[in-house]
């Protein structure tokens, strides 16, 4: 069992940090606004204001924040873990961030003796709660190791993909999928609708087929009831389509389709609906369609 600082007590992290906690580690977490932490307290865990008084004596410390930026002041910022933590500490970042800056993070890591994952999660809130995320890990193979009792309390799918910013990559490019599948279920909803179809019907036996999907499963339910509580926002995705588009366009290859939802996610997030889940991407395709005058609940 290991002494761990969980920093990022959000949609995710919360669910993180205390399966951890109900494993028998010992966990200290930290969230900017301290009532996120009280889940985390409740499963025998301690919350803390600081990040310095998080990762004192961590042997391990795991980041769940928003975007690029977050992580980097978490980490390079001051006070933040490089300044304060345990040299020698493990640090696993669960965020969704730049491929680029994690390699420039663990470089920095590393020149200040500490050893760095990236491990962005796919699952979902559901996943997280059900702790059957799947991690796609980048980073040395001995610290994948290490890390495995952490991961395998938080997962059912984990993976070493590759060296430092692979697990980023392969992130960029579950995001890309993720979106294109929303959008294409968001577009058959409206369709679907327009005929008069019993849609509760028609998505039963949509998903028995081979367009069924993790996608449909879960994001069903948000479609049939118009509720758009995150879950997974808007304004991530858009975060992440930014991340996967730009990443292709360095590569020299191109992602047609991700490109046109990459605007589409953009054109829900200038819509006002940015802290909506992602599959208020139906909403999206209802203005496109003349049909935008329906109630969310
Ligand atoms: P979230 O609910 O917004 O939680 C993020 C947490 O990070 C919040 O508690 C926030 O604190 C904290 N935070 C933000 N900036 C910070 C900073 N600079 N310093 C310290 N703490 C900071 O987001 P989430 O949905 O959990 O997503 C977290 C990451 O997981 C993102 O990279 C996302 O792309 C990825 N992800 C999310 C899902 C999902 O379904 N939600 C699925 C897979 C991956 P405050 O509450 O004080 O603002």
């Amino acid at each position: 069992m290991s002494r761990i600082a969980f920093i990022g007590l959000g949609i995710m992290g919360s669910p993180m940090a205390v399966h951890l906690a109900t494993a028998g580690h010992a966990v200290t977490g930290y969230a900017r606004t301290t009532v996120k932490a009280v889940p985390l307290v409740a499963a025998g865990g301690h919350a803390t204001t600081s990040i310095a008084d998080a990762v004192r004596g961590a042997e391990v410390i795991c980041v769940m924040v928003p975007d690029s930026p977050d992580v980097h002041e978490v980490l390079a910022g001051a006070k933040g873990v490089f300044d304060t933590a345990e040299p020698g500490a493990l640090i696993i970042d669960f965020s969704t961030i730049r491929p680029d800056v994690t390699l420039e993070l663990a470089a920095q890591a590393a020149e200040r003796g500490f050893r760095l994952l990236d491990a962005p999660v796919s699952g979902g809130e559901a996943g997280a709660l059900a702790a059957e995320l799947s991690i796609m890990v980048g980073g040395a193979a001995a610290d994948f190791e290490q890390a495995r009792p952490i991961f395998d309390a938080l997962a059912k799918t984990v993976v070493h993909v590759g060296p430092s910013g692979s697990g980023q990559t392969v992130k960029a490019a579950n995001q890309l999928i993720v979106a294109a599948n929303i959008e294409a279920l968001a577009e058959a909803v409206v369709f679907l609708e327009a005929y008069g179809v019993d849609l509760e019907a028609a998505l039963r036996v949509l998903g028995g087929g081979l367009a069924g999907s993790k996608v449909l499963e879960q994001k069903r339910g948000n479609m049939l009831s118009r509720s758009f509580e995150p879950g997974f926002r808007i304004d991530l995705h858009h975060k992440d389509m930014g991340i996967v588009t730009a990443a292709a366009r360095k590569a020299g290859v191109v992602v047609p389709l991700g490109a046109l939802v990459a605007q589409l996610v953009a054109a829900a997030k200038a819509n006002g609906d940015g802290g909506l889940d992602h599959s208020a991407l139906l909403r999206g395709v209802e203005r496109l369609s003349g049909r935008a005058d329906k109630e969310i609940s």
